[in-house]
C-alpha cells in the first residue's frame, strides 16, 4: 500500500506531466525522490517528468530508426503500408530489446541475491488488469485473427464493461486474461504485451492471488531500464486488454492481413540476417 509521502510524489508527478506509466515505473520513480529529495516541489517534479518522457521518447524513436534500416524495410515493404508496418516493428523490435536488457539484469541481480518467484504457469498476475498500448493490440488482433486461437470470446464481452477500478475488485474468474490457456501458460507468450514481459515480484507467489490479498503483499522488483522500454509502449496511450483487443479486432480489414504477411517476412528476414 502507497503511504501517504509516496501518494504525495506521485500526485505531483502525474500533475507534472508523467502519465501513463506502469505502477512499477511509478514505484522506481518514487523511491528515487525519496531518497534524494528532502523537500519535492511542482518544479523538481517537472524536471523529473521532462527527463523521464525524454528518455522514453528517445528510446522508441531509436526502435523506428532501427527498424527503418533494416534490409527487408528498404527493399521489400510496400510504401502503402509503411504507416501501419512501422509502429508494429518497431514494437517487435521493443520486445526483443526488452527480453535482452531483462535477462542481462535478471542474471544480475539473481547474482546479487534476489529471489525472483515468477515461474511458468504461475498465473495470478494473468488475472490482474492488463495495459497495453494501442499497436500492441493491433499486434494480438493480427495473432488471433491468423492464429485462430480458442479465446472465450463470452469473457471477453463481459470484461468490456470492468474498469480499472472495478477489476480490481471482481472476482478471479471474471477477471482471467482471455489468453490464459487452461493449462495456465500464455497462448500468445511470444507476442504478450510489454506490460507482462517487464512484471515480476520477489514476494511469494500466493500473495499475488487477487481473491485473497487484493495485491496489498505484493512485492514488486524494479529494473529502471526494463521499465523505461516497457513505458515506450505504454506512455503512447492504451488501456485495458480487453477493450482495446476487440476494438482492434474489429477493426481488422483485408489490408491488415497484408501487414501481417509483412510483419512475419520482416522478422524472418532478421533471422537469416542475424
Ligand atoms: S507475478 Fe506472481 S503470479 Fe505472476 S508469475 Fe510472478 S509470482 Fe506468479
Ligand atoms: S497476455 Fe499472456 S502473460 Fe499477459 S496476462 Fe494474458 S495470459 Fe498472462
Amino acid at each position: 500500500m502507497l503511504n501517504s509521502r509516496t501518494m504525495e510524489i506521485q500526485n505531483l508527478l502525474t500533475a507534472a506531466g508523467l502519465v501513463n506509466l506502469s505502477s512499477t515505473m511509478m514505484m522506481i520513480v518514487s523511491q528515487h525522490v525519496l531518497l534524494h529529495f528532502k523537500e519535492f516541489t511542482f518544479e523538481d517534479a517537472v524536471g523529473i517528468a521532462n527527463e523521464i518522457n525524454g528518455s522514453i521518447s528517445e528510446r522508441a524513436l531509436h526502435m523506428r530508426n532501427w527498424v527503418q534500416q533494416t534490409p527487408y524495410w528498404r527493399e521489400s515493404v510496400p510504401e502503402k503500408l509503411r504507416g501501419k508496418l512501422l509502429p508494429l516493428l518497431a514494437v517487435l523490435a521493443t520486445h526483443k530489446a526488452l527480453d535482452q536488457e531483462l535477462s542481462a539484469e535478471l542474471k544480475k541481480i539473481r547474482e546479487e541475491g534476489v529471489k525472483i518467484s515468477c515461474q511458468k504457469k504461475c498465473s495470478f498476475c494473468c488475472h490482474y488488469p492488463v495495459s497495453l498500448s494501442d499497436t500492441e493490440a493491433y499486434y494480438l488482433a493480427l495473432m488471433l485473427k491468423v492464429g485462430g486461437l480458442p479465446i472465450d470470446e463470452e469473457l471477453l464481452e463481459a470484461q468490456q464493461s470492468l474498469g480499472s477500478a472495478a477489476w480490481m475488485l471482481a472476482d478471479s474468474e471474471k477477471t482471467r486474461c482471455v489468453f490464459l490457456s487452461k493449462e495456465k501458460t500464455c497462448m500468445v507468450y511470444h507476442s504478450r504485451p510489454s506490460s507482462c514481459r517487464s512484471y515480476m515480484v520477489s514476494s511469494s507467489p500466493e500473495f499475488c492471488d487477487q481473491d485473497k490479498y487484493r495485491g496489498q503483499k505484493v512485492e514488486g522488483i524494479g529494473l529502471l531500464e526494463v521499465e523505461l522500454l516497457s513505458s515506450t509502449q505504454s506512455s503512447f496511450g492504451g488501456g485495458l486488454l480487453p477493450h482495446k483487443l476487440k476494438k482492434a479486432f474489429t477493426s481488422l480489414t483485408p489490408e491488415d492481413l497484408e501487414v501481417f504477411v509483412h510483419m512475419t517476412s520482416w522478422h524472418k528476414s532478421l533471422r537469416v540476417g542475424n
